[in-house]
């Protein structure tokens, strides 16, 4: 393809997208294919002559959308939220464009220095303390752009254990690294994201999965009693992560009793995971889950969840950078520049070398939208998820199962008095097996205090009250129909 089919191909492909967006509704919202669909639509080996690009294009609509999960669908209710606002595709598009790999400072300087102001824009934004920001006097800290956030938890469980190993070789200098590592313990909810359970597999470190109150919230006690327990039986407690929004329920971990525990114990390293409500705390009215953040070593919000800008955009940030760069600098010659030590080098934040220019496309939308437009979609987003909790509320047959905070609502059918527990897990399965074969809306389970509920989360970028209805109209067929039957 040379420069003048791709004028005329990418105009083409921006039209494609746009009437794939607005005929979206038209289309199943989850495909109904078997794996291995396309092993049979597709050539077994790739082409060795060139082929036409409008060829590729029609294979693209009859072979490939066909099998597509449409996340931005207005049925779909799954997971959470991944945004894909036009801005930030354009950021992504003039990203991959410019085509520079933004490892270090003198590979790109606009690269490094736009996520740098980018990720104090959204510090701000966010509310958090200065110490997280890097163009403050005298800060240590900073913000880096990740491309999920359990890379995130991972290079801040590295940076912890780094850290701890340093401090226990320092009290210890004759004992063998492997045998300081094999102390070293980490801690979270059982409702954290299973990102940090990862983690901590792959730092080869103990982790130790706690159990939160009745509202899935890890308290201050059951964290101090677990690791006084085991700095007793000879351990070295050195991480805890606590979670603003859990995947699961939206849960969030008492941070103001977490806090104040994690700082009786040396040199422990607090990370604060807001994957998915992070975007929010850039709304007044939701600031105050960020209660007792000025404990946090390190805080990440996923801006490609809750924020409408497109996959990937995981924000982290530090309050030492040098503690982070510490455990990850290999430094080869060929990567050296003359800035070296003065300037940002990222490639040092995280664990790809490669990186790309994506803080342009959270310019991009901070830019179009305003923080003002930003607030009024995550408004809406969590006032349709209120709106979807009445609804369930008023129907005597099922329960509401989380609280309701930002735009996740659990629920689940609260079966008859003959039925035990089991029977009414099952119930909800076959509810929620049904309505996703069904391809009328996609939702996805979870569990909560060991039953099994249903989650709906408010996805769609221009969700409205019909929406909710819809979805709500469409899962009390469903529950009539399993009561019933499908011909009664
Ligand atoms: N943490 C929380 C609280 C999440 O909800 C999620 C995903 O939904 C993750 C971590 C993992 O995110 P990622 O896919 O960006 O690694």
């Amino acid at each position: 393809m040379d420069v003048e089919e791709f004028r005329v191909r990418g105009k083409e492909m921006v039209d494609y997208i746009c009437t794939y967006m607005t005929t979206l509704s038209k289309r199943r919202v989850t495909p109904s294919v078997e794996p291995g669909y396309l092993r049979t639509e597709l050539p077994t080996e790739a082409p060795f002559l060139p082929e036409n690009f409008s060829d590729v294009m029609k294979d693209v609509e009859n072979k490939i959308m066909p099998g597509v999960t449409h996340w931005q669908h207005p049925r779909f209710h799954a997971y959470f939220p991944s945004g894909n606002g036009y801005p930030s595709i354009l950021g992504d598009m003039l990203s991959a464009g410019i085509g520079c790999i933004g490892f270090s400072w003198a590979a790109s300087p606009a690269c490094t220095e736009l996520e740098i102001i980018m990720l104090d824009w959204m510090g701000k934004a966010i509310g958090l303390p200065p110490a997280f920001l890097q163009l403050e006097e005298g800060s240590k800290g900073g913000g880096v752009i990740q491309g999920s956030a359990s890379e995130c938890v991972l290079v801040c469980m590295l940076a912890a254990r780094a850290a701890g190993i340093k401090r226990l070789k320092h009290q210890f200098p004759t004992v063998d690294e492997g045998l300081l590592l094999s102390k070293l313990i980490a801690y979270c909810s059982k409702e954290a994201h299973s990102c940090v359970e990862k983690a901590a597999m792959i730092s080869f470190v103990k982790m130790r999965i706690l159990q939160p109150d009745e509202h899935g919230s890890l308290r201050g006690d059951t964290l101090r009693e677990a690791m006084e327990e085991d700095e007793e039986a000879g351990l070295v407690p050195f991480f805890v992560a606590a979670t603003l929004g859990t995947t699961g329920t939206c849960a969030f971990d008492n941070l103001p009793e977490i806090g104040p525990v994690v700082r009786k114990f040396p040199s422990v390293w607090l990370h604060v995971d807001a994957a998915y409500a992070g975007s929010s705390f850039i709304c007044p009215e939701h600031k105050y889950h960020l209660a007792g953040i000025e404990y946090a070593d390190s805080f990440n919000t996923n801006s490609n969840k809750m924020m409408l800008t497109n996959f990937d955009c995981s924000l982290m940030w530090v309050t030492n950078r040098y503690l982070l760069t510490s455990a990850l600098v290999v430094d080869p010659l060929y990567l050296q520049h003359c800035y070296d030590g003065t300037a940002i080098d990222y490639r040092h934040w995280g664990i790809p070398l490669s990186r790309r220019f994506r803080s342009l496309k959270l310019w991009f939308m901070l830019r179009s939208y305003g923080i003002s437009g930003l607030q009024k979609y995550i408004r809406r987003h969590c006032e349709l998820a209120k709106y979807f909790e009445q609804l369930v509320k008023k129907d005597k047959r099922f329960e509401v199962c989380n609280q309701v905070k930002l735009g996740l609502v659990c629920f689940r059918l609260v079966g008859s008095r003959e039925e035990n527990e089991q029977q009414v897990d099952e119930l909800n399965k076959k509810l929620l097996t049904n309505i996703n074969a069904s391809g009328k809306l996609h939702m996805v389970p979870s569990s909560f205090r060991d039953r099994y509920v249903i989650r709906f989360c408010v996805v769609h970028q221009h969700a409205t009250r019909e929406d909710i209805e819809y979805a709500w109209d469409t899962i009390t067929d469903f529950a009539a129909e399993l009561y019933e039957g499908p011909d009664k």
